[in-house]
């Protein structure tokens, strides 16, 4: 569905309008191109002294050819010299120098005293950040950390990337990846993503990075040779998300309920995938997708996408609507998850991938059966995690307002208000949702499991 808010403020007047009336003023975000280059524009690298994640970050930037550039730090100078990055000079106080990209490695921040190299690193560069550009804050795990206080001065860094993520407006995002003890080499994939014009919509979040094996992938098709499963993927997120793992190198089976047969059919030929037709909440919904994918060499991915709204306030919900909601956003899933779990339908290094919503995290008027059902994705997530094994992970995306059927059915003035409610000023795009599913899709991103990423652009909802 169009934004014409989006469109009026693009155009000479409605920018003169907007301004004067310090109205929300969207910028268009950049989108995935083209696998390479991971980021067009120069990247700035700081740290904090006696960080220990340098290395693997410089690393990581010298694999994707980025145009990086230092302050006067002669320890990051040294420590990205030996990962083999050349990183150019950048003189504080030169404010013509603008960066696509921020990337500060805070681990060795030790106590809440040293939280003043945030400042110090961020404070002179605050106005040189490029549109669409990215912040992204690398720290240790607090829970991880080696003192209390440690732990403490880590965990302040949320409130960093939080409030850069509503300050810095122009479509930038701001991030925190913490990293566990001894995780470093399983830090890439994520890094990737978001400094790639992938995670547009995404800002504000945390994403947790713990050790696994790390698996080498061709990084534009991360899922060559994969098997991926996505249901409700005849049309709005699904079918994205059905575009893009086809994109990223997968046999995509296209899953939708026997009526949306002739959409899933034109899904399923667009991509050159295959099509399932079934009701995720039929009692042998679990045995179907294994028989189907064992045809494909077993199943690498699933991806619990089908769901429905059928809001009502609790004094005027239905029963049945009650229950409805409940078995197919949660219910379902939980079945399928346990049959192929205890039947050996999921490869080794299988992903499990759900699709939670603001919803669940904040709550909302007219929605207790689909925040219940939304919220408990959210638990089946974080409680089946620690159990899974063989490099199998399980991970959730948390959508904000999506522009797609179910959100074009919303009252206009509500629609409005999710629309601009958040640091992007706009609503994502159904490929938002997707291409952050792909990050928990790839085989290289085994250390990420038990993570909500919201696809929220920074919701004020549940913040
Ligand atoms: P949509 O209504 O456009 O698509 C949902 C698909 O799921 C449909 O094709 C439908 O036929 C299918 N489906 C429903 N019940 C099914 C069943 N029993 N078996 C198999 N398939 C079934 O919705 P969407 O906006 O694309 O949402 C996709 C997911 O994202 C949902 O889980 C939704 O709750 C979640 N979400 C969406 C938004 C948003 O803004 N659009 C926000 C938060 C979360």
């Amino acid at each position: 569905m169009s934004d014409q808010y989006q469109v009026f403020a693009k155009s000479p007047i409605g920018n003169f309008i907007i301004k004067n009336l310090g109205l929300p003023s969207p910028v268009e975000l950049d989108r995935f191109e083209a696998p390479t280059p991971v980021i067009h524009g120069a990247v700035l690298l700081g740290a904090a002294p006696g960080s220990s994640l340098s290395a693997d970050i410089a690393q990581i930037l010298s694999n994707i050819h980025a145009n990086s550039y230092a302050g006067n730090n002669s320890e990051l100078q040294q420590v990205a010299a030996r990962a083999g990055l050349t990183l150019s000079a950048f003189n504080e106080g030169d404010k013509e120098s603008k960066f696509k990209a921020v990337v500060f490695d805070a681990s060795g921040i030790q106590n809440s005293e040293q939280l003043h190299e945030l400042y110090k690193f961020f404070n002179p560069i605050a106005r040189q950040i490029q549109t669409s550009g990215r912040v992204i804050v690398v720290g240790l795990t607090p829970e991880s950390a080696g003192s209390v206080q440690q732990a403490i001065a880590q965990r302040a860094l949320e409130g960093f990337v939080k409030s850069v993520g509503k300050e810095f407006k122009k479509g930038i995002a701001a991030q925190l990846v913490y990293v566990d003890q001894a995780a470093s080499a399983n830090l890439e994939s994520t890094l990737r993503f978001l400094l790639s014009p992938r995670s547009a919509y995404v800002s504000g979040q945390v994403i947790r990075v713990s050790k696994a094996s790390v698996v080498d992938v061709d990084w534009s098709k991360p899922l060559a040779g994969k098997t991926v499963l996505v249901t409700g993927a005849s049309r709005g997120i699904g079918e994205a998300i059905a575009h893009v793992m086809a994109r990223d190198g997968a046999h995509v089976i296209c899953l939708d309920v026997p009526q949306q047969q002739a959409d899933l059919d034109r899904v399923a030929a667009e991509i050159g995938g295959s099509v399932l037709a079934l009701d995720i909440t039929a009692a042998d919904a679990g045995e179907k997708i294994k028989a189907v994918t064992a045809t494909q060499g077993g199943l690498d991915v699933i991806v619990h996408n089908a769901g429905i709204t059928r809001d009502k306030t609790l004094a005027n919900m239905k029963p049945e609507l009650w229950d409805l909601v409940i078995n197919i956003n949660l219910t379902a899933a939980e079945r399928i998850n346990d049959f192929l779990l205890n039947n050996d339908g999921l490869n080794e290094n299988g992903r499990i991938i759900c699709v939670s919503s603001i919803s669940g995290i904040a709550g909302n008027l007219g929605q207790t059966n689909y925040a219940v059902s939304k919220a408990g994705v959210i638990g089946l997530v974080k409680f089946t995690a620690p159990m899974l094994k063989k490099g199998m992970t399980i991970n959730a995306v948390a959508p904000g307002f999506i522009e797609t059927q179910m959100t074009a059915a919303i009252p206009f003035a509500i629609r409005e208000a999710g629309r601009r409610m958040n640091s992007m000023s706009q609503g994502g795009q159904p490929v938002d949702v997707a291409e952050t599913i792909a990050l928990f899709a790839s085989a290289a991103s085994t250390g990420l499991n038990g993570n909500i990423v919201r696809v929220c652009g920074q919701s004020l909802l549940g913040a």
